[in-house]
């Protein structure tokens, strides 16, 4: 079963797609995780963000996976928690932007799914792009003040909130914007709103549509 969960950056995707997988026992596929990897791979070799052949070639040589926890892994080696780093964050909007990364990274997200008997993959253009075919579809929203909110908590810079904000209506834009797997809604995805609800509370309303799903067959 491939459960795949998109929205924007802040809604709250990674902490609920993660507790949802674990809940299930299923692999969680964090895709934002594998654009990271590249990313850093991009920073450490000094190459050019705005480089597509450098990009690609960068996404072709490591091999990226998973371990049992959901953490990525670069040719093996644990790439958190480099990958969160500001210095990653700057370009990656930039490093995922290019149709021929994407076509490498996308690649290996169905990999690694075809080998799992379970999957809950979240990212953007995952219920689109990745996996249009997933059982489930779920998109999880949230007013910007509040993914605003919660990244600040979750960074323990509550003070920040507002430049943090500035940052996702710019990231949202660069992701919605471009021209490769923009950031969109599968119309068959079931729309989930958080405000206001704890991520143990979005879990458990999942975990109900996932069973009425798998009791349909
Ligand atoms: O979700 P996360 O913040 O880890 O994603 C980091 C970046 O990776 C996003 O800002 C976006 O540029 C890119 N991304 C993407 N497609 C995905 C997941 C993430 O382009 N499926």
């Amino acid at each position: 079963m491939i459960i795949a969960i998109d929205g924007p950056a802040g809604a709250g995707k990674s902490t609920v797609s993660r507790g949802l997988a674990k809940a299930l026992g299923f692999l969680f596929l964090d895709t934002g995780a594998m654009y990271r990897a590249v990313a850093l791979k991009v920073l450490e070799s000094g190459a050019d963000p705005k480089s597509e052949v450098q990009c690609r070639a960068l996404a072709e040589r490591h091999r990226l996976s998973f371990d049992a926890a959901g953490r990525i892994q670069i040719d093996g080696v644990s790439g958190e928690p480099d990958v969160r780093s500001k210095r990653v964050e700057e370009i990656v909007s930039a490093v995922s932007a290019h149709p021929r990364v994407r076509e490498v990274v996308v690649a290996r997200q169905k990999a690694i799914a075809s080998e799992a008997h379970g999957v809950v993959a979240e990212g953007r253009d995952t219920t689109t792009v990745v996996f249009p075919d997933a059982t489930l579809k779920f998109f999880l929203n949230a007013s910007p003040s509040e993914r605003a909110r919660r990244k600040a908590l979750e960074a323990g810079t509550p003070e920040l909130q507002d430049a943090i904000l500035a940052d996702l209506v710019r990231r949202d834009g660069l992701d919605s914007t471009r021209l490769h797997s923009p950031l969109m809604r599968s119309p068959d995805a079931l729309v989930v709103e958080t405000d206001g609800k704890t991520s143990e509370q979005v879990i458990q309303s999942m975990l109900e549509r996932v069973r009425a799903r798998a009791a349909r067959g």
